[in-house]
């Protein structure tokens, strides 16, 4: 299959390119395009061999649930049983936006688009790029990140491309994701809203609309037979560029000296050595490739780069690369859970 590929503009999206990916859309076909947090595979969501078509081209185990995109509140009612209080809060807070919650499902969603679930996955996206073409397509669109199931999901449609091309019908690039990691997961389905993927909407946000939020205490352990995250697809190894990753903790400098010593064995053995450092301490690391996420302060930033360097790093071919860490609290906890996965929880303590 060729992949058409598109550029359209992010803020004020081409009316004739919105409705010819709408087009492809409405014809059962698969379009990648940008949303906030990363790029999208869409497909028609209510069409079962639309979404078999997405599990195929991602390599994705059919047992991991789609996240159906809605570009109205009023799309909502049709795909769901019921509308929670705690969900009408949090919509009412958060929509549009990075914020994806779990609905009891009705009758029109297919159990291929939920994994064989009752329940439903849904977000109201606000990439103005998203909001049209699900629009324009009337349909709620299943929409998983654009990756091959397994690597780190794609903040650029360069990275869509390198994973899909040849096996979708279009990649719309829209330029770089703004937020950089997926949305905030959040069952609201029993009686206190739990969360089962961190993200942009961090817990401390919701507690002030909604009260107690919990989360899935499978989020920053390794999932094992005691502890099954509630989100199928958290069970998977994810996110994970091609080398060995290994999280280091400890204060700054003994961090530092540790990382330092680990790559000169690596290198001493052969190995490609790369560190994920920040601005405060790019530069004194002896690896062969060093990049920096951001200022530490700068969780948004951090985020939004992690991805793109986990990307970089396969593509220099790195074999062994070793991450500062960050305080597991507000958006951190997506960051840490992103960089836990990547690591296969792999971690070092410095001190
Ligand atoms: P992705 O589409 O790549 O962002 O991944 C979607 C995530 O949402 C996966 O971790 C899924 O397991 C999770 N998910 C989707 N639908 C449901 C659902 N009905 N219940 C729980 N988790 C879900
Ligand atoms: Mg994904």
């Amino acid at each position: 299959m060729e992949t058409k590929l598109i550029k359209i503009s992010p803020e004020n999206p081409e009316p004739q390119l919105v409705e010819e990916a709408a087009r492809i859309l409405k014809d059962g076909g698969l379009v990648a395009f940008p949303t906030e947090t990363v790029y999208g595979l869409g497909g028609n969501g209510l069409d079962s061999e639309a979404c078999k078509n997405i599990y195929i081209a991602k390599g994705r185990p059919s047992d991991n649930p789609l996240i159906l995109h809605i570009s109205q509140i009023s799309e909502l009612r049709p795909i769901v049983r019921e509308i929670p209080l705690a969900a009408q809060m949090l919509m009412d807070a958060f929509w549009p936006g990075p914020l994806t919650m779990i609905f009891p499902k009705s009758h029109i969603v297919p159990l291929t688009t939920t994994g064989g679930l009752d329940t439903v996955a849904v977000r109201f996206p606000s990439h103005p790029v998203a909001m049209a073409i699900i629009r324009a397509s009337g349909l709620p669109i299943a929409g998983p990140s654009a990756n091959s199931s397994g690597k780190p999901s794609p903040t650029r449609a360069s990275h869509v491309e390198f994973d899909l091309s040849g096996k979708i019908d279009m990649i719309v690039d829209g330029g770089a994701a703004e937020w950089g990691l997926e949305s905030t997961i959040v069952d609201v389905t029993g009686e206190v809203p739990v969360i089962l993927r961190p993200g942009a909407i961090t817990k401390e946000m919701m507690e002030a609309v909604v009260g107690e939020v919990f989360i899935d205490p499978a989020i920053l352990t390794k999932p094992s037979q005691d502890l099954r995250p509630k989100a199928p697809g958290m069970k998977y190894t994810h996110y994970s560029p091609k080398a060995k990753v290994t999280l280091v903790r400890g204060s700054r400098e003994a961090v530092i000296s540790k990382v330092n010593q680990m790559c000169h064995t690596d290198g001493v053995e052969g190995k490609r050595t790369g560190v994920l450092a920040t601005e405060e301490t790019k530069g004194r690391y002896q690896a062969d490739v060093v990049l920096s996420l951001g200022k530490r302060d700068k969780l948004e930033e951090i985020g939004a780069n992690l991805f793109k360097h986990l990307r970089k790093f396969d593509f220099l071919g790195i074999d062994t690369v070793y991450s500062e860490v960050f305080p597991e609290e507000g958006e951190g906890l997506a960051i840490m859970n992103r960089l836990n996965k990547a690591a296969g929880y792999r971690q070092f303590d410095a001190e």
